[in-house]
């Protein structure tokens, strides 16, 4: 399957500001040799060798996650703000009318707020249906899209939309067979297992991991165990997560280890904490690399989710 990172921000949408941006210029500029200038090659070999954390951004849309299967079937989970790029990528991809399946976590702003700019939503002919086993959601995403909020209600918008209230932790969209878990986070939320083409990716923002999640039980075992890959929300450092318990996060340090405990080969970061620059952001990885490899039972991959990132699960 593939996986695309369209929102990887937590909390509040958090754009570079100007001076991030200088201070990255400023750190490419530093590097040249005048070798480097020399031919269009040697300019895109020097591209090429600048670190991720200077050469572009993690970025700064909100939670939004696409996962497509090898037949085509799309799935989207949340609604941030990075799902205003997606609508638009998917409306010059697709001329003819198509369905959506969104699935949400749940309903804080930073996974919703960019639903009323999700273009295909505005458009006749397509179908969109919304999945969350909140029984009162389809209240909750209609009321965040009407006036004084937004001119434009969901009931006049002009696609087909359905909300699908979820009973069963274990459902099919398509070819993709899904378990949902609820996790630990203020008002509530819940991750996906979703699997399909042999392979499997969880998605389990806005949680804080505890050690209900490593408890040996029926639901743990068919949700963790040996996925291929975890996007896991790490907004916090250990020292951070002390002061900010039962906020609803997660420390990078838990999340290594409930990547050990569990046997999932990749994990990404996911709900960056809106103070970090990129810099910070990848200086924690570091610290967790160190980590994973101080427990040394075996090696987790750890990546830091960016935006406009694809990967082939
Ligand atoms: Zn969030
Ligand atoms: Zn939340």
């Amino acid at each position: 399957m593939k996986l695309k990172f369209w929102g990887v921000r937590g909390s509040v949408p958090t754009p570079l500001t100007p001076y991030q941006l200088r201070r990255k210029i400023a750190a490419v500029v530093q590097r040249i040799q005048p070798r480097d200038l020399e031919s269009q090659e040697s300019r895109e070999r020097f591209l090429s060798r600048i670190p991720k954390s200077v050469f572009g951004t993690i970025g700064g849309n909100t939670a939004c996650l696409e996962l497509v299967s090898e037949k085509g079937q799309r799935l989207i989970i949340d609604a941030g703000t990075g799902i205003r790029e997606l609508g638009l990528t998917l409306a010059r991809k697709f001329t003819k009318p198509a369905t959506y399946h969104i699935l949400m976590t749940h309903f804080h702003w930073d996974h919703i707020q960019g639903l009323p700019f999700f273009y295909p939503l505005l458009k006749k002919g397509n179908r969109i249906i919304f999945y969350s086993p909140v029984k009162n959601f389809e209240t909750i995403l209609k009321e965040q899209m009407r006036p004084p909020y937004f001119p434009i209600t969901m009931d006049i918008a002009a696609s087909e939309i359905e909300f699908v209230v979820l009973q069963e932790n274990n459902f099919s969209i398509g070819d993709f067979s899904v378990i949902m878990k609820s996790m630990q986070h203020p008002g509530g939320s819940v991750s996906y297992r979703c699997s399909v083409d042999g392979k499997s990716v969880i998605f389990a923002t806005d949680t804080e991991i505890d050690s209900p999640e490593f408890v040996h039980d029926e639901l743990n075992e068919r949700f963790f165990r040996n996925t291929d890959v975890i996007i896991l929300d790490a907004q916090y450092t250990l020292r951070e997560y002390i002061d900010k318990t039962n906020w609803g996060h997660t420390s990078q340090n838990m999340a290594v280890d409930l990547a050990m405990a569990w046997n999932i080969k990749k994990l990404f970061f996911f709900h960056h904490e809106p103070i970090y620059s990129d810099n910070e952001i990848y200086r924690m990885r570091k610290s967790a690399e160190w980590y994973n490899s101080f427990l040394g039972r075996q090696n987790v991959e750890i990546h830091i989710a960016r935006e406009g990132q694809e990967l082939e699960v």
